[in-house]
C-alpha cells in the first residue's frame, strides 16, 4: 500500500481496522448495541465540548451537509450560505433543492471570512432561518473561525449549520462556545476511520425547529427526525454499519487518549508551511491555513498530474490535487488525523524536493521539513 497523504481519507491505524473485522451481532435486535451506539455518540458529543446529541448516520460524510439542509428548509426559507469555497458555495445546491432560497454571502476564496465585515452585513439584512458555513475548505484548506462567525450569526437569531468534516480534530471545535447549531463531521478525515459514516450534532433549537415545521421533511435517509427516541424504543430506522460503528469508537477513544492531538497538528501544519515557503513554493491562501491540510500553488511549467504521478512512481506516496474551481491550480498535502506525525511529512517533504528537481522545477532551498 501507498502512503496516503490526501486531505482524507487518511490512513487509519491498526487498532481501528482490528475492531472493524471484530464478529458482529445483530444491531436491530441486541440491546446492547443500542448503549454501544449511544455511548459512541456520547463520546463523540463529548470531544467537541458540547451537550447536544450527535448520530451517527450510515453514509459518506455529504449525508450529513444535506440532512443538516433537508431537515430544517421550508419552502421560500432565505438561508445566508457563507461562501468562501467549493464547499462553502456548494451548500446553495442544498438549500435550492429542499425549496430554500439561497443568498450567497461570497467573500474572497484567498481569505477566510472576516467577522466585522459580516457583523456589518448582517446589520442591514438578517432576515434569515439559518447560515451555512465551511470550518475547513478542504479544496483550498481554507480555514474560517467558526468560534467568531457563529457567534454573531446566533446574536442576529440565526441558526447555524456548520461543515467541519476536515476541521474537527485537528483544529479546536467547542459547539457550546461556539453556538452551533448542527455540527457535520465524517468518518475519514481526521478521525481516521475508512469513508462511510457520517457525524451530526444537533443543538436544542435546531430540534425545536425541525419540530415546528409546517411541512413534512421530503427525505428519509436526510431526515434527521427519524432517529427521535432510538435509544426509548430500541429502535434504528434502519439497520446500522456495526462494523463502522466499531472502528468509529475506537478511532474516538484513539482521540481521547491523544491529549497533544490539537498542538500536534498546530506544529506540523505550521513547519510544513514553512518548509514549503523557506523552499520558494507558494502557499494557495493568504490567510486562515487549516493544522489539517497545507496548499501550495503550482510551479510554473509543470502540472499537478505529473507532480502527483511521480510522488506515487517514485516515492510511493499519495498526494492530492483539487477539482471545480481548484482544478489543476494547486497540490494539496493532508496531515490530519493518523497521518499527521512529524516522520509523515519529513517523508512526504523529502519525496517532494526529488519530484520537483526532476521536473526541473527552480526551488529556492532545499525542501525539507525540520
Ligand atoms: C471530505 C469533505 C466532505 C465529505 O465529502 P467528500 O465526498 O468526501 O468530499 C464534506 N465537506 C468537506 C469540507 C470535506 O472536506
Amino acid at each position: 500500500m501507498y502512503k496516503m497523504m490526501t486531505p482524507g481519507p487518511t490512513m487509519v491505524a491498526e487498532n481501528v481496522r482490528a475492531a472493524r473485522s471484530v464478529e458482529t451481532g445483530n444491531p436491530d435486535i441486541d440491546i446492547d448495541f443500542f448503549d454501544f451506539y449511544k455511548e459512541t455518540c456520547e463520546l463523540y458529543s463529548e470531544l467537541l465540548h458540547t451537550k447536544n446529541e450527535s448520530l451517527i448516520l450510515s453514509g459518506e460524510g455529504i449525508l450529513g451537509l444535506e440532512a443538516a439542509v433537508a431537515s430544517i428548509t421550508e419552502a421560500g426559507d432565505r438561508v445566508l450560505v457563507l461562501d468562501n469555497g467549493v464547499f462553502g458555495k456548494g451548500f446553495a445546491d442544498f438549500v435550492s433543492m429542499y425549496g430554500g432560497e439561497p443568498v450567497l454571502y461570497t467573500t474572497d476564496y484567498k481569505r477566510e471570512i472576516e467577522a466585522e465585515p459580516l457583523r456589518a452585513y448582517l446589520e442591514a439584512d438578517h432576515d434569515f432561518k439559518y447560515a451555512t458555513l465551511v470550518h475547513c475548505d478542504t479544496p483550498s484548506g481554507m480555514l474560517n473561525d467558526i468560534s467568531k462567525l457563529c457567534p454573531i450569526l446566533k446574536e442576529y437569531g440565526i441558526l447555524t449549520v456548520v461543515d467541519s468534516v476536515s476541521g474537527m480534530f485537528g483544529n479546536p471545535v467547542n459547539v457550546d462556545d461556539d453556538r452551533i447549531d448542527i455540527l457535520c463531521g465524517g468518518s475519514q478525515k481526521a478521525i481516521s476511520c475508512p469513508i462511510g459514516l457520517t457525524l451530526v450534532t444537533i443543538s436544542d433549537d435546531a430540534k425545536r425547529m425541525m419540530e415546528e415545521r409546517k411541512t413534512k421533511i421530503p427525505s428519509f435517509y436526510a431526515n434527521l427526525t427519524i432517529f427521535k427516541d432510538y435509544y426509548e424504543n430500541k429502535w434504528f430506522p434502519y439497520s446500522m454499519p456495526i462494523s463502522d460503528i466499531y472502528g468509529l469508537r475506537k478511532a474516538l477513544d484513539n482521540i481521547r487518549g491523544d491529549k497533544d492531538i490539537l498542538k500536534r497538528h498546530a506544529e506540523v501544519a505550521a513547519k510544513t508551511r514553512n518548509a514549503l515557503v523557506s523552499a520558494g513554493l507558494h502557499l494557495y491562501a493568504e490567510n486562515g491555513y487549516s493544522n489539517t491540510v497545507t496548499v501550495f500553488t503550482i510551479p510554473e511549467g509543470v502540472t499537478a498530474a505529473r507532480i502527483i504521478e511521480l510522488m506515487r512512481s517514485d516515492h510511493n506516496i499519495l498526494i492530492a490535487g483539487s477539482f471545480d474551481v481548484m482544478a489543476g491550480e494547486v497540490i494539496r498535502i493532508g496531515h490530519m488525523g493518523y497521518n499527521c506525525t512529524e516522520e509523515n511529512m519529513k517523508e512526504t517533504l523529502t519525496a517532494l524536493n526529488d519530484v520537483l528537481n526532476k521536473l526541473g522545477v527552480k526551488l529556492t532551498g532545499t525542501l525539507s521539513y525540520s
